[in-house]
């Protein structure tokens, strides 16, 4: 896990892209939310939420390659927050409109970090959505991708023990 002093470094790391980038721009940009709760292979990760910029980081992955990620994942994150503002249309995420930031920025637009599987593999896992059916006779858990197919109409599925069709039991989302 990536240290109080750390995150506080990053925190700072990022503001500064922020600032750079409306000195570049001419934007006004309102600051963000950052986190440290990403888990899994990603190093960081933006996201508008309720309305609000948000940037989640990964402390695990800083906290194994810590010079990297505040060299590359930083600045990364925040051209995804330039380009949102910059432009209303939807974009591709690492298209010429991301790219043109980061070389604002100075930064080389590489997009994969480059780390081997094995070298990730200890990492926390994200959490699979598992979502709540019950037949007759218990209840199931099923995926995301199951809990879809249902949603669309694309599938049903049956319990092997009772038979009878699932249905969700609470629609939490
Ligand atoms: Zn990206
Ligand atoms: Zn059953």
């Amino acid at each position: 896990m990536l240290n109080a002093d750390r995150q506080r470094e990053v925190e700072q790391a990022t503001d500064a892209f922020i600032v750079r980038a409306e000195t570049l721009f001419g934007l006004r940009l309102p600051p963000v939310t950052v986190r440290f709760d990403l888990k899994g292979r990603a190093a960081g990760m933006f996201r508008v939420r309720h309305g609000n910029p948000e940037i989640r980081y990964n402390p695990w992955v800083f906290a194994r390659w810590y010079a990297d990620n505040l060299a590359e994942t930083v600045p990364h994150e925040v051209a995804h927050y330039v380009v949102s503002r910059l432009h209303r249309r939807r974009t591709k995420p690492h298209g010429p409109e991301w790219r043109a930031v980061m070389q604002a920025f100075g930064v080389a637009p590489r997009v994969t970090c480059g780390y081997r599987p094995e070298d990730v593999a200890d990492l926390p896992r994200r959490r699979m959505r598992e979502h709540a059916y019950a037949c007759g006779c218990m209840q199931h858990r099923l995926s995301s991708i199951r809990h879809n197919r249902i949603r669309r109409g694309k599938a049903s599925y049956h319990c092997r023990k009772c038979r009878r069709p699932l249905r969700p039991v609470a629609a939490k989302e």
